[in-house]
């Protein structure tokens, strides 16, 4: 079984080289130096993507940008300053493609960071499939704290937790997968360490793999020199997870291989 994909471009913006690739020898007390205006940076597109699988019909993988824009505050706020949206908004760009918003029955989320989220409200027929560790962190403390917005998050009816831990099975280098559809034609694959329950989806097409990687790196070239970006939740898990993932690219050469917010990666799909 196979799926076609189309990946859709949410906006972009111009974000610090650092942000993404960690410079050797970084200091927390260097950070402003590191963002200031003027710093070098790379064009990176924030992503979703639709997937049509002749069974299941209609499906996401994340959900793109709030109509709203990111009003964080801190270091994240420095970050989205740039932010960039598409002309169009993300129900715009569903409706562009044939798909009402009620109609959508499935989702999978990467993770809960709001540059993934924007969407999610808009969605009130759905389920989400999040990781069962990313639902935990978010509903057990302030969403702020671990880069979601609460407003953007359903309620726990419409939410299949994926509990990796006591129903993943491993697949190629990947630690713990699990089968979503039953097919194998959709494969979630456990990448924490961006955010406690990230993870990445692996998608049979008929033109080959898809491995839409989401955050668990942020370019293409942080998988080949296995670079950790600036920030990380769990720096051990982070490095698991790059490892896994490289592991995979280098074995499967034609796979497609997608980071979120790598400037180039996308237009291969
Ligand atoms: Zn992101």
């Amino acid at each position: 079984m196979t799926v076609d994909v189309e990946v859709v471009l949410a906006g972009e913006i111009a974000m610090p080289r650092v942000y993404a690739i960690r410079p050797p020898g970084y200091r927390i007390a260097a950070l402003p130096k590191l963002l200031r205006p003027g710093s070098d940076t790379i064009l990176a597109p924030f992503l979703w993507y639709l997937l049509r699988h002749p069974r299941e019909g209609t499906m996401l993988v994340d959900t793109g940008l709030p109509a709203e824009g990111i009003g964080f505050g801190g270091a994240a706020g420095v970050l989205f300053r740039g932010l960039k949206p598409a002309a169009e908004t993300f129900e715009e760009q569903l409706r562009a493609r044939g798909v009402e918003p009620r109609d959508v029955t499935l989702v999978v989320m990467t993770h809960l960071h709001a540059d993934h989220t924007g969407g999610m409200p808009l969605l009130t027929s759905a389920e989400f499939v999040i990781g069962r560790r990313e639902w935990r962190a978010v509903t057990e403390q302030n969403p702020l704290k671990v880069g979601a917005v609460g407003d953007h998050l359903p309620p726990g009816d419409r939410v299949r937790q994926i509990d990796f831990e006591a129903d993943g099975t491993p697949h190629g280098p990947f630690t713990s997968t699990v089968d979503l559809l039953g097919d194998g034609s959709v494969r979630l694959l456990s990448t924490p360490g961006h955010s406690p329950g990230h993870l990445s989806v692996l998608v049979e097409r008929e033109n080959g793999p898809l491995l839409v990687v989401g955050d668990a790196a942020y370019t293409t070239d942080s998988i080949r020199d296995q670079a950790l970006p600036l920030m990380t939740d769990d720096e051990g898990r982070y490095r698991r997870s790059l490892a896994e993932i490289k592991a995979y690219a280098d074995a499967e050469p034609d796979a497609v291989v997608v980071p979120t917010h790598d400037p180039d990666a996308f237009r291969l799909v």
